[in-house]
């Protein structure tokens, strides 16, 4: 179980979290909506152990999270972070070797996920000769290749075609059912109603409604919807 418990950070004078929480079940995908600026990849960074928080913690099943526990989570990042002259097979090999798997494990996990994430024929192209779609999907095939115990993915889906949308949608359902909690910030609420089971709206800092699908949708008709002060 991932917990983000009452987040708060502010940059100077902008105050960018407001004491953010929420929980993130085994198998749940939760999706983290807001507009720009809310707040999301702060968040996403501050659990991530990439920017500190002013107050508030981050919990792995009931421990704070620390750097071997973030070793454990699969990050994408918005501002995507590929070598764009090292090869694909190369590029996956070098994030799992980065969280810990020996070299022969970490060279056939890279092929694997570049197979699984439709890149197979990709393997042995440097990065920066990939469309942005495929190098999207090298990303999360990054992200993956260690087989995480948590995902932790920053706008996943944008700049995806209908195709790689399909296929980056099955590979994070494939994770959830082998048990893994998923959080994706997205723009894109067609998605997060498609995919998640529960959602999180952040509004400049704080969470102003949490809830399954279902009972945000019911909340549009005034019923239900837990809302939570800003
Ligand atoms: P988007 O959907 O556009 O990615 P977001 O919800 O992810 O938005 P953040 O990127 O977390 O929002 O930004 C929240 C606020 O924090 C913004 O006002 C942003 O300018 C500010 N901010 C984020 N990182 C920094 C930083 N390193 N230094 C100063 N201000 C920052």
């Amino acid at each position: 179980m991932l917990e983000i418990d009452g987040l708060v950070k502010a940059y100077g004078e902008n105050q960018v979290l407001k004491g953010v929480s929420f929980t993130v079940a085994p198998g749940q995908m939760f999706g983290f909506c807001g507009s720009n600026g809310a707040g999301k990849t702060t968040t996403m960074r501050i659990a991530m152990g990439l920017a500190r928080a002013d107050a508030g913690e981050v919990r792995w099943n009931g421990a704070p999270v620390d750097e071997a526990v973030r070793r454990r989570i699969g990050y994408m990042p918005e501002e995507r972070g590929l070598y764009p002259k090292m090869k694909v097979r190369e590029q996956l090999a070098y994030f799992a070797r980065l969280h810990g798997m020996d070299a022969g494990s970490a060279g056939r996990a890279a092929g694997e996920w570049g197979e699984r994430l439709g890149l197979g024929e990709r393997l042995g192209d440097p990065v920066e000769k990939l469309s942005l779609g495929n190098q999207q999907r090298v990303q999360l095939a990054a992200a993956l290749v260690s087989e995480p115990d948590v995902l932790i993915l920053d706008e996943p889906f944008s700049g995806l075609d209908p195709v790689g949308v399909d296929s980056l949608a099955e590979a994070l359902l494939d994770q959830c059912r082998r048990g893994v909690p998923v959080v994706f910030s997205s723009h894109q609420l067609d998605l997060v109603e498609r995919l998640c089971d529960a959602v999180g709206i952040l509004a400049r800092g704080s969470m102003v409604a949490t809830g399954t699908v279902a009972e945000l949708r019911a909340s549009a008709h005034g019923r239900q919807l837990r809302v939570v002060a800003p």
